[in-house]
């Protein structure tokens, strides 16, 4: 996924930043690690339904904090966890010491399902319609788009506390909705790459819908980058 592709150009900036830093030291730790990847599109671009302010919070300060809580937690690892991919981290979560799980688990968690989110995103009309092979999976598990917007809404509204609702390739109907608490997501436990992920943090809609998370979610359809969806989608079933 394109997670990869933007590690190749994290690895490339830092490599460009060594000059610029070397002068105070440490460069080669200072180089290492995560890096906040660029938003797809400008910070009011998904108005009006997530507000510029809630984005430019939510990439700048929350995705940040984890990502570099993530380095501090895996800068006292050996050192080949912080040449790893977002994803291949969440993948050998298990294998670390068990000490240090709960903060990589929240932390990478928290890094890998923003970069995930902005990506399942597009400003509205930009983002397609489900068609082709992912609209008749929609339609063969939940018997229609609208059947399975109501479907996800539902799950998003019994998340209790902080969490995300997932689209996740299924064997048995394809398609099903899920959902997870905190950070975590279907990586950890070794499964399959979700297709669309909703984050239900409050952190995600308060200052505009306030308590009202339904409003959120009815809101986010029109953003949703559906062509985004159907290239996972496309690729889930080849795997
Ligand atoms: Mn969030």
């Amino acid at each position: 996924m394109s997670l990869t592709r933007r590690d190749a150009v994290k690895v490339a900036a830092a490599a460009l930043l060594l000059p610029a830093i070397a002068k105070f030291g440490h460069a080669e730790e200072k180089a290492k690690g995560f890096t906040l990847p660029k938003l797809p599109y400008a910070y009011d671009a998904l108005e009006p339904a997530i507000d510029q302010e809630t984005m430019t919070i939510h990439h700048t300060k929350h995705q940040q904090a984890y990502i570099t809580n993530l380095n501090d937690a895996l800068a006292k690892q050996d050192a080949a966890w912080l040449a790893l991919t977002p994803t291949e981290v969440l993948i050998k979560l298990k294998t670390l010491p068990e000490a240090a799980q709960a903060t990589v688990r929240n932390n990478g968690g928290g890094h890998w399902n923003h970069t995930f989110f902005w990506e399942s995103m597009a400003p509205a009309g930009k983002g397609g319609e489900p068609k082709g092979d992912l609209l008749k999976a929609i339609n063969a598990a939940y018997k229609s788009l609208d059947t399975f917007k109501k479907e996800f809404a539902a799950g998003a509204g019994k998340r209790f506390g902080s969490g995300w609702v997932w689209l996740v390739p299924s064997k048995e109907k394809v398609l099903a909705i899920t959902s997870t608490p905190n950070q975590d997501n279907q990586l950890m436990d070794g499964q399959p790459a979700p297709l669309l992920g909703l984050d239900v943090w409050e952190h995600a809609y308060y200052l505009k819908y306030r308590n009202k998370r339904a409003d959120y979610v009815t809101a986010w359809w029109s953003v949703v980058n559906w062509d985004a969806v159907a290239e996972r989608f496309a690729t889930a079933q080849k795997a």
